[in-house]
């Protein structure tokens, strides 16, 4: 699958340091350690609606982490799946009828040009279910042979006799080591969060669905023992990261709506096909941003979409801006001001920008660096700026090189081009 252009990283000064983290499976703040190079796995969209501002946050903040990381000295592999196959897909496409094809290729194409408004760096690795599909198959496969995954009666199977294939969580000891959630949390999300706890001839309710076999209407793909049929949810990201990353690779991410079963299961699911444990040293999660009182989701239909206000002639910068106004671990709401603060605050800093000289550019970009090291505190970081604009616009135009070198940090360790 083909990502979007990689926006340019201007060099600053120096190095930032060792980067620390919340990792939700220790529920601790911890410095990451990743050797030289830094594996980053984060989730990718289901395309059947645009970008909005939930999601935006999530790609903004992984992005932030892999400056950062490459601002410690780091290499990062960053490798993200596109669920370009799955039931909220399929349903959107009978309801509006199209193609599942057509929709998934059109929303994949806005979310590139959103994220490459938003100045993200695109993944190294970006690919679709459709293309993982011998991965996964070798996989499930594996799983079956491995005597993990259980076979279930599947009546209304397209080829008669032809089964759906679960996990079975009583083999893995290390289920719920991702979210910590006891059996009570997982049951009261998994329903809603694409499980089916009432599907009969489950080992267990939560047995995680890996391959569902055809559907009279529904798209499937050959796959040898298996029978002809899809993938479910959570293994491909097992068996992408598995073949593009290895593990243990260093950070996991999405929104707080993954940990459980998503990511619970994708970890899981790994543990069953090799030795390695944990699936991620650390498991990172973006807060949900609300609009008017409620989480801002496409069942609701309350979207900020970040190509409606690019089609509108809001900056992308500015939208940028008013993501990283909010640290990532809180819970925010989008508002009439939240944008408008936004414009304001990019407009100063392009003011103090655009002087003949500027206040001491060091300072700043040592609290930019710490900030961001800090789990990440972009609102600290952008205070740290203010000031420094605020400085420089009262007067203060000491260092003849000072704006260079601020735009340059502002660019590269926060993504905002000015
Ligand atoms: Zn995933």
């Amino acid at each position: 699958m083909i990502s979007w252009p990689t926006p340019s990283i201007p060099a600053v000064p120096g190095a930032g340091p060792a980067v620390r983290v919340h990792d939700t499976s220790s529920g601790q703040v911890r410095e990451l350690a990743p050797g030289p190079v830094a594996g980053l796995y984060v989730c990718g969209i289901t395309p059947y609606d645009a970008t909005h501002m939930g999601h935006a946050a999530t790609y903004v903040t992984f992005d932030l982490l892999g400056r950062a990381l490459r601002d410690a000295g780091h290499e990062v592999r960053y490798v993200q799946n596109i669920t370009d196959v799955d039931d909220p897909l399929l349903e959107r496409a009978d309801r509006d009828g199209v193609e599942w094809t057509a929709l998934a290729t059109d929303e994949i194409e806005l979310f590139r040009e959103d994220m490459t408004a938003l100045a993200v760096i695109p993944p190294d690795v970006y690919l679709g279910v459709v293309e993982s599909m011998p991965q996964i198959i070798r996989d499930v496969t594996a799983l079956c042979e491995s005597g993990i995954a259980y076979a279930v009666e599947t009546p209304d199977a397209l080829t008669p006799g032809a089964r759906d294939i679960y996990f079975d969580l009583s083999r893995e000891d290390c289920f719920g080591a991702v979210s910590g959630w006891d059996r009570e949390a997982m049951m009261a999300v998994f329903a809603e969060r694409g499980g089916d706890p009432e599907r009969a001839g489950k080992r267990d309710a939560l047995d995680p669905l890996l391959w569902r076999v055809e559907r009279q209407g529904e798209p499937a793909w050959d796959a040898g023992v298996l029978g002809r049929g899809r993938p479910g949810w959570h293994i491909e990201c097992t068996a992408i990261a598995l073949e593009h990353l290895g593990i243990p690779f260093t950070v996991q991410g999405g929104g707080t709506d993954l940990i459980f079963p998503h990511h619970e299961m994708s970890a899981v699911q790994a543990a069953g096909l090799t030795d390695e444990r944990p699936f991620a040293t650390a498991y990172v999660h973006q807060a949900m941003v609300g609009l008017h009182g409620e989480k801002m989701s496409k069942s609701k239909g309350n979207l900020v979409l970040v190509s409606r206000l690019r089609r509108d002639g809001v900056d992308p910068m500015a939208i940028r801006l008013a993501l990283l106004a909010h640290h990532y671990r809180t819970e925010w709401e989008w508002t009439d001001d939240t944008l408008d603060e936004a414009l304001q605050r990019l407009d100063s800093w392009r003011k103090a920008l655009s002087g003949n000289g500027a206040a001491d550019p060091e300072p700043v970009v040592a609290a930019i660096r710490s900030a961001l090291a800090n789990d990440l505190d972009s609102p600290a970081a952008l205070t740290a700026v203010d000031a420094w604009a605020a400085a420089t616009s009262a007067g203060d135009e000491s260092q003849v090189d000072g704006a260079g070198v601020v735009a340059r940090a502002i660019d590269a360790l926060l993504g905002v081009r000015l």
